[in-house]
């Protein structure tokens, strides 16, 4: 209890910017804002640091862009993150396996080749290479019904919680406050100005609130009468245990006419499904427990993204225990398949029970 006194003691009644929310985000704002010279930083976490959705994340790291200026803090993450460990001496995970962006449809081959012209423009590198190139990394893949391919070598794959724990002790090398345990209750105005934070510990009279609570974003917002047009949605993924076939390393996968991405994890396979059309989640409001690490993924969630996600993955369906016992995937309908243009891949000689861990819920940027 004495040190629970103290660490309330220590919080400070003013600061000359408060951010809420202890994700990716606001260990990034506040690593930045240190680097910018503002040392009277405040970092509030009501949990712990990556309690949210950043520990979830796939943590693919993509440069490109729909526009100029988000391509360009998507280029400086991919910058930054391969120096963040030599200068915290915190292990981000970063690799830079480069990406693989996958075109099935003339449409998409041309948006991507326009893609490629703008990148340049961007600075960032991206190469149209032949389908049949790709097994080089992916042997599993079938590539016979590609229009195109692209490579973009400077893209990569991270550790989010460790990013963070990286960008958090950044953070505080250059004199920021990181508090968890911490939440903020209120935002407080006056005059249409912010002037601070309340939290069960007490008032802090801030200069700057900056919003960085992730899918609660919403919720935060309210508390200083702002609108955040963000909300949640189901985002669905499986990960594998180590294939054979999967090799180490290998670049990360888009392929947005499956509605699905891929990364190689520990040898193994992780699958993220897009929703063509998203799913709103915690429309009444996301409690604070409802994404930490201790309670257990959702398991068949009947989204769409999910059901995508089930019949675009690699051709598990062949293994008899993932069909019936894993996944509950029989039934499978191989004429939808083929319509649905499913991401194909040569039958890998696969382990008994591969995957380990079904469907997960969450939002996705
Ligand atoms: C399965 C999955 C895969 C993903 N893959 C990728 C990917 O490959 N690449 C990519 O770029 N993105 C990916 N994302 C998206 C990425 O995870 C999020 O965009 C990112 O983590 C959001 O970070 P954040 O800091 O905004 O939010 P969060 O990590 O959710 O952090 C918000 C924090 O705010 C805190 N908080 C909320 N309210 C309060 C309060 N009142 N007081 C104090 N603290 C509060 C919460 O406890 C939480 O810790 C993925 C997401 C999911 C779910």
């Amino acid at each position: 209890m004495a040190g629970f006194a103290s660490m309330v003691d220590r919080l400070p009644s003013q600061a000359r910017v408060v951010i809420i929310g202890g994700g990716i985000v606001g260990c990034s704002v506040a690593y930045h804002l240190t680097k910018l010279g503002w040392a009277d930083v405040l970092l509030l976490e009501r949990k712990r640091l990556t309690s949210g959705t950043t520990w979830h994340a796939a943590g693919l790291v993509g440069q490109l862009r729909a526009t100029m200026n988000l391509t360009r803090l998507a280029k400086h993450t991919a910058d930054l993150l391969p120096k963040l460990e030599a200068e915290t001496g915190q292990a981000t995970g970063f690799r830079r396996t480069g990406s693989l962006s996958l075109a099935r449809t003339p449409e998409r081959h041309e948006y991507y080749r326009r893609s490629m012209a703008a990148a340049a423009s961007f600075g960032v590198e991206m190469h149209e290479i032949a389908p049949a190139e790709i097994r080089r990394h992916w042997p599993l893949m079938e590539v016979e019904d590609l229009a195109g391919a692209f490579f973009i070598p400077g893209d990569g794959q991270t550790n989010p919680t460790d990013t963070t724990q990286a960008l958090a002790k950044g953070a505080r090398m250059g004199g920021a406050q990181i508090r968890e345990g911490v939440e903020v209750t209120g935002i407080r105005v006056e005059r249409g100005r912010v002037t601070g934070v309340s939290t069960a510990l007490g008032d802090i009279a801030a200069e700057y609130v900056v919003n960085c609570a992730g899918m609660w974003a919403r919720q935060v917002g309210r508390m200083a009468g702002v609108s955040v047009p963000l909300h949640a949605a189901e985002h669905m993924y499986i990960v594998t245990r180590p294939m054979e076939g999967v090799i180490r390393g290998a670049p990360s996968v888009r392929d947005p006419d499956s509605y699905i991405y891929i990364k190689e994890e520990v040898g193994g396979l992780v699958l993220g499904g897009f929703e063509p059309v998203a799913k709103p989640w915690g429309m009444d409001g996301i409690r604070a427990r409802e994404l930490h690490p201790r309670h257990p993924p959702h398991r068949r969630r009947s989204t769409r993204g999910g059901e995508l996600l089930r019949r675009r993955r690699l051709q598990l369906d062949r293994h008899p225990d993932l069909r019936r016992r894993r996944l509950g995937l029989g039934g499978m309908d191989r004429r939808r398949q083929a319509d649905h243009g499913l991401v194909r891949y040569r039958h890998p000689p696969l382990p008994p029970v591969p995957l380990e861990q079904a469907l997960s819920p969450g939002s996705h940027a």
